[in-house]
This record gives structure tokens, C-alpha cells and sequence, in this order.
């Protein structure tokens, strides 16, 4: 019984970058502390589960590379999901939601020994609304007599419960299959855990922006390829559409096209869809109504998409409507306002009359080779060197910090790590991020810099 539910650990998707991009996505959600680390630790053949009793502890979503039956997967394990959280919990459910919509299907793992809590009943309302597959795994179902326990959560209506114990393995086996059996041969996801394939834009903005105006604009002129899902009945998640020769891949347009309607704060489902959107994008064109004063939310978004550490291009739309006073406000208040991002190329359009439309494309370009850009570890020292040299760090209590050395850790964004003598100053690190897109421009990406301090 137990050799059945082991699995092959499989290495990130190196080099296969096709299969990458299509292979589908399992996400395991359920209440914190009913096992889900532990069977994904199963289902991955790791033989010590990292796991602690502590209720709640949390974790970000991680995805790892598994396989059964021959079949490759992408593995989500969230870290838990609590129904009406609050503060630290509220961001765990969050991810735990998000990873349901970047998933082909899902594992709603349930305590067989607990029962059914109201929070497992208001998941389930959560993954009925989302329409996607969802296995019922029954666990802590360790032997025979705990067997009933799983038959009592047929009353979730989500048909059969699997009983497993992610602990010793029995049943694991059964529920991969069934898995197996939901699981669509390409993701409809795809991109949110891969690379490859065209580029991946997401149109953000607060409502009534012009998102799904700048959509149809850009669709309705160039050739537009719907990714077609197979086997699910809901809309296309991601438009492909070919402008100039190339093909983009705009994520998540059914949230732009179809507007739902949904019973939790519209707040929450803004900024979950955006940060959905996020996931799977590259690059973000945040739209903001020129007409209308910058608001809070879309300072929010914008913010939003610094975090997630994508590129970024501005659009003010509808400047059809604008006169020249208007113009000159919104320059003050683009000014006081974007402060955080004066490198995000700016294109001023109209979704409505076509105006410059075709001005987003090189701004996406721009934004996205800022992305991927890398600076060699040699012109990178170079350049530290003379700016150090020309304006050290100030002196604190008779010691002055020297950097070592720098190096770029990573690119999109591109991120810089500094070896520092020691503790290196806010201010003096502001100033060496300002000089640094100085030199190197990186219009249209944020950029990271962190000091490591070397005794
Ligand atoms: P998560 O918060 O949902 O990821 O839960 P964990 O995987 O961290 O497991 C929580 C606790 O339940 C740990 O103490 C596990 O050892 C225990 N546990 C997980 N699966 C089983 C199981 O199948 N049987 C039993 N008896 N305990 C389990
Ligand atoms: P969404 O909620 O962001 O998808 O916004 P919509 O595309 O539905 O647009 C909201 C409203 O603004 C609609 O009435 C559009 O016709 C209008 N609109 C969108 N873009 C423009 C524009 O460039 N100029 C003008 N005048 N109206 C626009």
C-alpha cells in the first residue's frame, strides 16, 4: 500500500521549455493543519515530511515539478485557507485562492477525523464558484476503522471522498488517479509557472478605465488567436493577439470581458484578480483614466506591481476628453502621485478613437528588455568603483562601510546584491539605486538592491 502512493521527485523543468508552458497545474488547498504539506511531501517521494504541528504557520504558495503514472503535473502547496481571516491569515487565504485560479485542478484536502468545520463549507462554496475539478481528499484516514469518517464528507456535494493518509500512504495512489482522470493533457493556465511562449501582458486599472475598450481595440484591428481550453466551459482565460508581426499573450481577459459579479468585498476581488493577472504576466499595462483625478486605487495597483517585481508601462486613457487644462492638471498630478515610478514609460491614448494605440507595443518592448536585462559583473564592479570613489559613505562613529564587491543575483526584474563592509545607510543605498538607473536606464522595470554586510 505504501509503495503505490510513492512518486518520483522530478528537478524544476529545465530546458523543456514547451512542455513547461503546457503542462497543468494541481493546486492542494485546504484548512491549515489538516496535512496538506504532508501529502505533497508524499506525493513528491520525500521521505521526511517538513512539516510542524503548529496551526497556521504559514507559507507562500510553492510549486514544485511531480509526476504519476507517466504523467508530468505541476504541484501548488498553499499554505492553508481560513474562511473571514484576518491580517496574517487574510494573506495565506489570499494565496491560497490565488493558487486556485492559476490552477487545472484542485486537491481540497479535509480532516477525516475533524469532520466538516464551516470553513471547509465555505471553501467548497469558494471552489464551486470557481468552476475547476476539485479531488476531496479525506485525510488522517490511517487505517480501516477511520474509514467512515470519510464517507460523512459526501455531504459537501463534491462527490467522492478519497481516504488517504498522507502520513503512511494509504490511498494517496487512488486519489493521483482521480486526479489524473480531471486533469486537462494542457494547461489553461499555462505561464503562470513557466516560461516560454509569446510574452505575457496584463491589462490592470480600476473599473471603467478602458481595459476592455483598449482589448477590443487592439483585438479588433490585428488578429486575434483565442487559446481555446479544452474540455472547460468557461471563457477563454488568455487572449492571444498578433500586433505588427508579433503575438502577445494578454492573461486573464475573461476577468476583463466578463464583469462577475461576486458576493465578498469588491475590493478583494480587484486586487485578487489583479494580483492573479500579476502571477501570470511579465509585463503590466496599468490604464488610468486621464479624465479623472489619480486615485487611490490606482496608486494601489501601481503599487501592486512593483511588488510582484514586473515590468511596468503607464497608459492614460480616454485622451479624447481631455482639454488643455486637464492636461496641465494631470501633469502636477502625475507628478505628485507616480512618484515611485518615474522610469515606467508613459503612452497617452484613446481606447476609444485608436489614438496612439500603437505606442503601447515599444513601450511594452522597452519595459520587457529593461526586465531581461543583465549587466555583466565586471562593468558592474567598474561602475561601483568610480561611484564610491567620487562619493563614499558617509563617516558613522569613525568607521566608513566599503563595497566589496557587486553582482546581479537574478534578472526580471534584475536584482543586485552588494557586499558591504558594513552597515550600509537608506539614503546612501537610494543613492546608489538612483545612480545605478542612471547608468543603466532599466526604463520600464523595477530593479532591487540589497547589501549583504561581510565581517
Ligand atoms: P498543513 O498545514 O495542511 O500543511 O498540514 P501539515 O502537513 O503540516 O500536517 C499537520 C499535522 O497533521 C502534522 O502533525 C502531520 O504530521 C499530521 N498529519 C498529516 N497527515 C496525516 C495523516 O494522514 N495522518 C495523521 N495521523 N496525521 C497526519
Ligand atoms: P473597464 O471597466 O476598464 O473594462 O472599462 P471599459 O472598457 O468598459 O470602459 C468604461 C467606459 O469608458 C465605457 O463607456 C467606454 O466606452 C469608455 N471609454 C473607454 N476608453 C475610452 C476612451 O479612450 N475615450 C472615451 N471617451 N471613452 C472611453
Amino acid at each position: 500500500e505504501e509503495d503505490r502512493a510513492l512518486l518520483e521527485a522530478d528537478g524544476p523543468a529545465a530546458g523543456d521549455l514547451d512542455a513547461g508552458e503546457s503542462r497543468p497545474v494541481v493546486a492542494v488547498v485546504g484548512r491549515p493543519n489538516v496535512g496538506k504539506s504532508t501529502l505533497v511531501n508524499r506525493i513528491l517521494g520525500r521521505r521526511e515530511a517538513v512539516v510542524e504541528d503548529v496551526p497556521g504557520v504559514t507559507r507562500d504558495r510553492v510549486a514544485y515539478e511531480a509526476e504519476w503514472s507517466g504523467r508530468r503535473f505541476t504541484l501548488v502547496d498553499t499554505g492553508g485557507w481560513e474562511v473571514d481571516a484576518t491580517g496574517i491569515h487574510l494573506r495565506v487565504a489570499e494565496q491560497a485562492e490565488v493558487a486556485v485560479e492559476l490552477a487545472d485542478a484542485v486537491m481540497f484536502v479535509v480532516d477525516a477525523t475533524v469532520g466538516a468545520t464551516d470553513t471547509d463549507e465555505a471553501v467548497v462554496k469558494l471552489l464551486r464558484r470557481s468552476g475547476k475539478p476539485v479531488v476531496l481528499i479525506a485525510n488522517k484516514v490511517d487505517d480501516q476503522r477511520t474509514e467512515a469518517d470519510a464517507a460523512m464528507l459526501w455531504s459537501f456535494g463534491l462527490g467522492q471522498p478519497y481516504p488517504v493518509s498522507a502520513l503512511h500512504g494509504r490511498g494517496s495512489g487512488d486519489a493521483l488517479d482521480a486526479i489524473l482522470d480531471v486533469l486537462p493533457e494542457r494547461s489553461s493556465v499555462s505561464g503562470a509557472y513557466a516560461q516560454g511562449g509569446p510574452r505575457r501582458v496584463a491589462l490592470l486599472g480600476r473599473p471603467n478605465v478602458g481595459k476592455s475598450s483598449l482589448l477590443n481595440k487592439l483585438a479588433g484591428e490585428e488578429r486575434v488567436v483565442v487559446d481555446n481550453v479544452a474540455g472547460t466551459t468557461r471563457d477563454p482565460v488568455d487572449e492571444m493577439i498578433e500586433i505588427a508581426g508579433t503575438t502577445w499573450r494578454f492573461v486573464d481577459t475573461a476577468g476583463i470581458r466578463r464583469r462577475v459579479h461576486l458576493t465578498r468585498g469588491a475590493d478583494f476581488y480587484a486586487s485578487l484578480r489583479t494580483q492573479t493577472a500579476l502571477e501570470k504576466a511579465e509585463v503590466a499595462v496599468v490604464l488610468i483614466d486621464a479624465e479623472d483625478r489619480i486615485a487611490e486605487q490606482d496608486i494601489r495597483v501601481v503599487q501592486q506591481v512593483i511588488d510582484s517585481g514586473r515590468a511596468l508601462v503607464l497608459a492614460f486613457n480616454k485622451w479624447d476628453l481631455l482639454d488643455e487644462e486637464r492636461r496641465y492638471y494631470l501633469e502636477r498630478e502625475i507628478e505628485k502621485e507616480l512618484v515611485q515610478v518615474p522610469w515606467a514609460p508613459r503612452v497617452n491614448i484613446s481606447a476609444h478613437t485608436g489614438r496612439h494605440v500603437e505606442r503601447l507595443v515599444p513601450a511594452l518592448e522597452t519595459a520587457l528588455d529593461s526586465w531581461d536585462q543583465r549587466i555583466p559583473t565586471g562593468r558592474l564592479n567598474s561602475f561601483f568603483g568610480e561611484i564610491v570613489a567620487a562619493h563614499p559613505h558617509p563617516v558613522r562613529g569613525g568607521k566608513q562601510p566599503r563595497i566589496l564587491f557587486a553582482t546581479q543575483a537574478s534578472t526580471r526584474p534584475p536584482r543586485f546584491v552588494l557586499f558591504a563592509s558594513g552597515f550600509i545607510e537608506a539614503g546612501y543605498r537610494r543613492f546608489l539605486e538612483r545612480r545605478l538607473r542612471e547608468e543603466f536606464g532599466f526604463e520600464g522595470s523595477p530593479i532591487e538592491l540589497s547589501v549583504r554586510v561581510r565581517e
